[in-house]
């Protein structure tokens, strides 16, 4: 073993080592980098891993990921601290709704029933009346009664997808979107599906990163022709079970290292190299061995907050 190898695997050591002193569970997203995710006692997508957190017993959660998710373990686990190993794993997503704009907005229509993506600060969850994500997008606004209006954000793409399967016309969309998604455009989804003809094609809802591929996929009416609109989870059962070798897949390239782990010996291409988030690769190894060591850094919700925002969390597993 190389130097930096060991050096690596001595770090490893002593996270898990400490992790054990301190009674802590480290949950990593899918999108971090290999290592943090090698290292974590559960990798998956940002409600999986709250999930995941309100079953622990551990006294305390490490949350590799962005501070949305931190936010959400919080409020699920109100009595657990909840670390994240640098403060400044945001999300551009959750940035462009504040929760001033909301209100505002609310003003504007007070008949409105507001429907938030999961990627979101606890304060606008705590103003909305559903928190959703990719996947039951469409099931919460259809349960919304037909004549009440829909406030819808931030994600436009997402907003766009669902106003389309749904052909509600009394739904507002807020003009969101992540960085990551803008990365990908329609061009990129048909090059990598011409370049890989025989692959299966692996599009994410999850993280807001592919939805205007949702609504690209959904025009060329490519659903069921190899191509799958599933979550992380759904995409990591797909590729191990799947007699196909060779997958194109549409989300944060992070998840690659959980699919070459789980069925190694297929090919993954991704559909464009430039899906990465600065965020989420802001956790290292070092600062997840310095947060566990520290305890830092503490994300709390302050109560009023977390009162609010918990119900639209739990709508949001509940339709999950
Ligand atoms: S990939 Fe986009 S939506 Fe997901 S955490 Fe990063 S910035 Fe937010």
């Amino acid at each position: 073993m190389d130097t930096v190898a060991t050096s690596k695997h001595i770090l490893a050591d002593r996270i898990r080592q400490l992790a054990r002193e301190k009674n802590a569970v480290i949950l990593a997203h899918n999108y971090q980098i290999g290592d943090v995710q090698d290292v974590a006692d559960f990798v998956g997508d940002s409600l999986g891993l709250s999930q995941q957190a309100a079953k622990s017993e551990a006294d305390v959660i490490v949350f590799c990921g962005v501070h949305f998710m931190a936010e959400t373990a919080s409020i699920l686990c109100p009595a657990k601290k909840v670390l994240i190993p640098d403060l400044d794993a945001g999300c551009s997503l959750s940035d462009t709704l504040k929760a001033e704009q909301l209100k505002a907005w609310k003003d504007r229509y007070p008949d409105a029933v507001v429907v938030t993506y999961v990627n979101t600060s606890a304060a606008v969850k705590a103003l909305s009346d559903y928190c959703c994500t990719s996947s039951n997008a469409v099931r919460i606004v259809e349960s919304i009664p037909a004549h009440k209006p829909v406030l819808f954000g931030p994600d436009m793409f997402l907003g766009a997808y669902v106003s389309r399967v749904t052909g509600r016309k009394n739904l507002h969309l807020w003009a969101g979107e992540c960085h990551v998604h803008a990365a990908v455009r329609p061009e990129d989804v048909e090059k990598a599906r011409e370049a890989h003809p025989g692959a299966d094609f692996l599009i994410h809802p999850e993280c807001g990163c592919v939805t205007s591929c949702m609504v690209y996929l959904q025009d060329k009416d490519l659903k069921g022709k190899d191509a799958y609109i599933t979550s992380t989870e759904g995409m990591v059962r797909h590729v191990t079970s799947s007699p196909k070798n060779q997958f194109v897949v549409a989300t944060e390239t992070g998840i690659l290292h959980r699919m070459r782990k789980l069925a190694p010996g297929k090919e993954y291409f991704p559909v464009s190299d430039e899906m990465e988030c600065k965020y989420m690769k802001m956790i290292t190894m070092e600062k997840l061995w310095r947060s566990l060591e520290q305890g830092i850094f503490e994300v709390k919700v302050p109560p009023e907050i977390a009162e609010k925002a918990r119900l639209p969390i739990e709508r949001m597993v509940a339709v999950s």
